[in-house]
């Protein structure tokens, strides 16, 4: 792990342009389960709720669940070591910028500024009428379904199954696949499409690959380090390692 973490270290010295490519890992420290998986959200609760079809026919039941799990639990949680490390590593002009797939806004907490968020962010809500977006505010909550001030329907502003990627997020994944020469992936299975294209994409066209996960994922073959144990202790190490703390 010593020699993994110096190589890890060296190779972010080096880089022109690194990338972050985060998951659902990095924020289980922060007290958010992963979806899949043994203890992962969906082994106890039936995902359709966030589907759109059902959301669409029934918003009232959909949003009672999306309440309960997104805002009223999840909602607590707050950046740990590994997401202001990367925010450091950002601050320091280590990386140039953070893709996640999480929707937790837990990287902006912490300090990240350059965050694209490939699956959006439940911290705002959208009118699926006027196409406004309102932070997600309790007294908006208060009442389900929760209504824009044009009497549309408000959705969090994730997406749910059935829905794309945000096009201006999928643009600059690309674009930070094409220009990046090192990619840091974190807490991510590599199982989740298309957001595990990007890494790959960027591994296509020639950028290092630094992994960071408990276990091994899709992505422990094709990494040239891999670092292996929780996000928050190995990110530590690291920006510790660059002489950053
Ligand atoms: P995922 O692809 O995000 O995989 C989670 C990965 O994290 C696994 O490989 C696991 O080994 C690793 N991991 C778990 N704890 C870790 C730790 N402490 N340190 C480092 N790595 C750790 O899988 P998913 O949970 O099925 O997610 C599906 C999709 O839903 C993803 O896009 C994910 O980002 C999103 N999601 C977001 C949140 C959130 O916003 N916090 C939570 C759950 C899922």
């Amino acid at each position: 792990m010593a020699d993994a973490l110096s190589q890890a270290a060296a190779l972010l010295r080096e880089a022109r342009h690194a990338t972050v490519f985060t998951g659902a890992g990095i924020s289980v420290e922060s007290g958010i389960p992963p979806f899949r998986g043994p203890g992962g959200l969906w082994s106890r609760v039936d995902p359709a709720f966030i589907a759109i079809d059902h959301f669409l026919a029934q918003p009232e039941e959909s949003w009672r669940r999306i309440r309960e799990i997104f805002y009223d639990s999840f909602g607590q949680a707050r950046p740990n070591a590994a997401h202001s490390g990367i925010a450091a590593l950002e601050a320091a002009g280590r990386v140039k910028a953070v893709i996640t797939q999480n929707i937790d806004n837990l990287h902006q907490e912490a300090g990240s500024r350059e965050v694209i968020e490939f699956h959006g962010n439940s911290r705002w809500l959208l009118c699926l009428e006027c196409g406004k977006r309102e932070a997600a505010l309790p007294e908006r909550l208060a009442q389900l379904p929760p209504r824009c001030g044009c009497g549309g329907l408000l959705k969090p502003d994730f997406i749910f199954f059935g829905e794309g990627i945000p096009e201006q997020a999928l643009n600059r994944s690309y674009r930070e696949a094409s220009s990046a020469d090192l990619f840091l992936v974190v807490g991510s299975s590599g199982e989740v499409q298309p957001a595990c294209q990007i890494p790959l994409l960027a591994k296509n066209r020639g950028a290092k690959l630094i992994e960071i996960n408990l276990h091994e994922s899709n992505f422990t073959p094709i990494a040239d380090v891999f670092l292996q144990g929780p996000a928050t202790k190995v990110i530590t190490e690291l920006v510790k390692e660059l002489g950053l703390q």
